[in-house]
């Protein structure tokens, strides 16, 4: 049973370790020679009996043992252990030089943990070892070369717990983690990435295909375009909020941040991160805020502030596509008495049975809001005045058919003036045709109310 000094069996692997280990097998008296005392690299020649036959002073430095107590050795100097990197101790059958005698085959690259007779802590080593046959084909020496990779370990160690703090900020933060290799298409992602769509880590395919998938297709333009800005240099980062599909079909809103984290030498970007949070509470709740802003409490249908602004936008296009435009403003007859007489919560009602009654008979493209009180107005595009008073006109005679339920199994009845205007030049904005719809409205009112009056603008 060989025991040699196995820990002698580490081993540099670069090739400049290598190449020594060829040149120290071929050369007779190794012992003697300056160049190997000088090396930093740890060598130790053993032979086939795994005899300790030379060392150089590097590979005493690091083994923490001195050459007379080494050369010539073969059994193991206590309190001397070798461990992988997992920190497993080998048994000596696992040694380098062991290996080497058994196996008559080369061992390169292993890291092996070095724990020395009255030295504190673990030396670690990158081993190399080396077979050295005779002319026969005999077995005559191992030569072994290694060299001090603890810094490295330590480095290794930090860069691991770094990436394990990450990971638990990421996770704390609830925040999906992807990185995706530019080169090869690869992405890596976090469990979190893969939960926020419904789907298990197992699930999902590590492919910027699959991410592009997941993304609703109205948004996937504005996604790519986006990323495509960045890695061309024309953006400084992506961010982005869009729609990607959860694994229930639903559509959650995501918030996508990220950073070239890599380029070569030619400054293309080689690799990209990014982190994904799902917004789509918050997004519901700015859509039902941006809806009641627009809304009228009581009707539901828009209120004068958005009518306006979709007024103006409907004037600009019917100048642009020169198309005619008209406006129907409403206003309830004698609603006063009907508050005085019914009650205010009637009133309401009767407001919201002309909003329903009106929205179930105008087109979809027609624009209709409460402009306050009584008052409602509806921009109708693509009609002209006579077609305008021709909608004003059936509109009033379905109000008027319309009946308010209230206590006792009564039924309020109630009636509308139109005024009707359109726009005949382009000068036109929403307030003059308001204007005049507004004038067309008192002269129906004055000819007796519960009537169409038409006024061209
Ligand atoms: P006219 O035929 O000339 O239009 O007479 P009118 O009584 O309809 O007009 P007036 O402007 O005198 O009265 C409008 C009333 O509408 C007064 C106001 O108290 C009432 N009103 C305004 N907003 C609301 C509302 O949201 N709900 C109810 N129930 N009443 C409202
Ligand atoms: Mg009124
Ligand atoms: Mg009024």
């Amino acid at each position: 049973m060989l025991r040699s000094f196995g820990v002698g069996a580490i081993v540099s692997s670069t090739s400049l370790g290598a190449g020594i280990c060829r040149e120290v097998a071929m050369v007779q008296g190794v012992q003697d020679l300056e160049l190997l005392q000088k090396l930093h690299v740890g060598v130790v020649v053993h032979a086939a009996d795994a005899r300790v036959i030379f060392l150089n002073d590097r590979a005493c430095d690091l083994l923490g043992i001195s050459k007379r107590d080494m050369l010539g050795a073969l059994d193991l100097m206590p309190g001397w252990s070798l461990q992988d990197e997992k920190g497993h101790w080998l048994s000596p059958e696992d040694y380098p030089v062991n290996r080497v005698i058994s196996t008559r085959l080369p061992l390169a690259e292993q890291v092996l943990g070095v724990v020395r007779p009255g030295i504190e802590g673990v030396a670690w080593a990158m081993v190399s070892a080396f077979p050295v046959f005779d002319p026969r084909g005999a077995l005559e020496k191992i030569v072994i070369s290694f060299y001090d990779v603890s810094q490295l370990k330590r480095t290794e160690a930090v860069l691991k717990e770094r990436a394990e703090q990450l990971r638990f900020v990421l996770e704390g933060a609830d925040l999906g983690l992807w990185d995706w290799s530019i080169l090869t298409g690869e992405v890596m992602r976090n469990e979190r990435w893969a939960t926020m769509l419904g789907y298990t880590y197992e699930e999902i395919e590590h492919t910027t295909m699959q991410w592009s998938d997941f993304v609703h297709p109205d948004d996937r333009e504005r996604a790519w375009a986006s990323i495509n800005a960045v890695l061309a240099g024309r953006a400084p980062t992506h961010k982005l909020e869009y729609r990607m599909q959860h694994k229930d079909g639903s559509y959650r809103w995501i918030l996508d941040q990220a950073n070239v984290t890599q380029r070569d030498e030619q400054g293309r970007p080689t690799r990209m991160c990014g982190i994904h949070a799902d917004v789509t509470e918050r997004k519901l709740l700015e859509e039902e805020v941006a809806r009641q802003a627009r809304t009228d409490y009581l009707t539901g249908v828009f209120n004068r502030r958005h009518f306006m602004a979709l007024g103006g936008a409907e004037i600009e296009r019917a100048r642009r596509y020169v198309s005619e435009l008209s406006i129907l403003m409403l206003d309830v007859d004698a609603f006063k008495r009907i508050n005085d007489r019914y009650g205010h919560h009637v009133g309401d009602a009767v407001l919201r049975k002309l909003a329903d009654g009106c929205h179930s008979a105008l087109r979809s493209l027609d624009v209709f809001g409460r402009l306050g009180g009584e008052e409602f107005a509806i921009l109708l595009p693509e009609t002209g005045l006579a077609a305008a008073a021709e909608v004003a006109e059936r509109l009033r005679l379905l109000l008027a058919e319309a009946q308010v339920p209230i206590e006792g199994g009564q039924v309020v009845r109630f009636t509308v003036s139109i005024g009707v205007a359109s726009m005949s030049s382009p000068e036109d904005s929403i307030d003059t045709l308001l204007n005049t719809a507004d004038r067309a409205l008192y002269a129906a009112k004055h000819a007796g109310r519960n009537r169409v009056h038409t006024l061209s603008s």
